[in-house]
């Protein structure tokens, strides 16, 4: 910058310089005085008042103008600009033109101009530049180690609670400022994250627990029957008893490991669709068919309404399970006496299904719940059950790309809908 002003400054001088010397030039007026090379000079003229003319004669004498410095440099041709001190200390900037009459050098004219104020100036400009460029960086020193301690402050709190969390303390959250800064973000945003992984640790420590209750129960239930017959049966009556509940809590383990390994399966993304093209109402009707014994034990009626077939691509398998765990809880937590109805019909690209039953209903408080693994209302009205059927028939959904919504008035009953793509 310094350079590029002062380049600029001293342009402008040497530029006014140029315009006096064609101003000067083309106003000469010479007269050859008589033929000893003597000429006299007309009036000479210069546009600006600070601009000194000095003219020089063959034999380098002055013969116009007064020299302002003792010495004196001689004219020269180089079509360079020179540089002289004059006694009062005042530095000028010169250049010496040649002056021709008749094709002839007969002397020098030489324009110059005080750059006295330029050097001035510069040497003030750096003065400035020297002082305040350290001052500057000393102060932008200061105050980006300030902003970048402050900057950095919050993520040190962050490495600090990540390695807390990383000793396993997982209720450790960031302490965030209100600010919506990159690193305020930052901040929520490992809070939502360790938020997310606390959950699911302690989902899987419940999902975990609730299990192996779930598999002891009946485990237990084997082995005090099989102990019970091995001591006190008499007959084979009381065996035959005792393998029956065996047969049947084995079934249960069966069907309980087989859940959990469904669900494990789809958490891990291994569980693939065997698509086929399934007809839902057959599905549908060979399922009641299949539960009608079970209904007619408390006396439910059940009824399908449809106007036609509705065919789409599925896993058959895991349609009629998901189809059949809401049949079985509508009988299961029906009263007797009650009815059950399905109905089949088209809502835009989907298929509409939905199950209406007069049960027991669900209560407000337990109905955001029901999708979870192992809920269960109450064990006392539920009798046998797992809590499972629900969550397994939410998966299957979500991997048909489906949707499932319950609505139950308690005392009244509930209303299972499920939206199945056509396509
Ligand atoms: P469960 O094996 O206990 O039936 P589900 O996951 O199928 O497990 O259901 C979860 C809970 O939701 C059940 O314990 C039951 O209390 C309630 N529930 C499900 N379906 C119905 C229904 N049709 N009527 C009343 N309660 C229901």
């Amino acid at each position: 910058m310094y350079n590029y002003l002062s380049e600029i400054l001293y342009q402008v001088e040497e530029d006014i310089i140029e315009n006096e010397i064609s101003y000067v030039v083309s106003h000469l007026v010479i007269k050859e005085e008589s033929n000893d090379g003597q000429y006299s000079l007309g009036t000479l003229e210069l546009l600006s008042s600070k601009t000194r003319l000095i003219i020089f004669d063959l034999s380098e004498n002055i013969v116009f103008g007064e020299s302002e410095s003792e010495n004196i440099p001689a004219p020269v041709d180089d079509e360079q600009f020179g540089r002289l001190t004059t006694m009062e200390n005042e530095v000028l900037i010169y250049y010496d033109e040649p002056i021709y009459f008749r094709s002839e050098n007969i002397g020098w004219l030489r324009i110059s101009r005080s750059v006295s104020h330029i050097i001035k100036t510069l040497t003030n400009i750096k003065i400035v530049i020297f002082t305040a460029t350290p001052i500057y960086i000393f102060l932008a020193t200061l105050s980006s180690l300030f902003l970048t301690s402050r900057a950095l402050k919050p993520i040190d709190s962050i490495t600090k609670t990540a390695i807390m969390i990383e000793k396993g303390d997982l209720s450790r959250r960031i302490i965030t400022s209100k600010v919506n800064d990159e690193v305020g973000r930052l901040a929520g945003t490992f809070n939502k994250m360790i938020e997310r992984i606390d959950n699911s640790f302690k989902k899987e420590k419940r999902f975990t627990s609730d299990a192996s209750h779930e598999l002891k129960t009946p485990i237990s239930i084997i082995s005090a029957t099989a102990e019970e017959a091995l001591n006190r049966s008499k007959g084979e009556g009381d065996y035959k008893k005792a393998l029956k509940t065996i047969i049947q809590e084995s079934k249960n383990v069966s069907f309980l490991i087989s859940q959990l390994l469904f669900l494990a399966r789809s958490d891990e993304g291994k569980e693939s669709l065997n698509l086929e093209k399934i007809n839902l109402t057959l599905i549908v009707e060979s399922i009641v068919k299949q539960l009608k014994n079970k209904a007619k034990k408390k006396d439910i009626k059940i009824s399908i309404n449809f106007r036609q077939d509705f065919k789409l691509k599925g896993d058959q398998t895991l349609i009629t399970i998901l189809f059949l765990n809401i049949i079985k809880n509508s009988i299961k937590y029906n009263k007797n006496g009650g009815s059950i109805n399905i109905s089949l019909s088209k809502k835009d690209n989907n298929v509409k299904i939905y199950f209406e039953d007069s049960g027991i209903g669900i209560s407000k408080e337990d109905l955001p719940y029901i999708f979870n693994r192992f809920y269960q209302v109450s064990k006392a009205r539920t009798g046998k059950g797992s809590g499972l059927g629900l969550a397994i028939s939410k998966e299957i959904i979500e991997l048909h790309n489906g949707q499932i919504n319950i609505k139950s008035t308690i005392g009244k009953g509930t209303r299972t809908e499920i939206l199945l793509p056509l396509n």
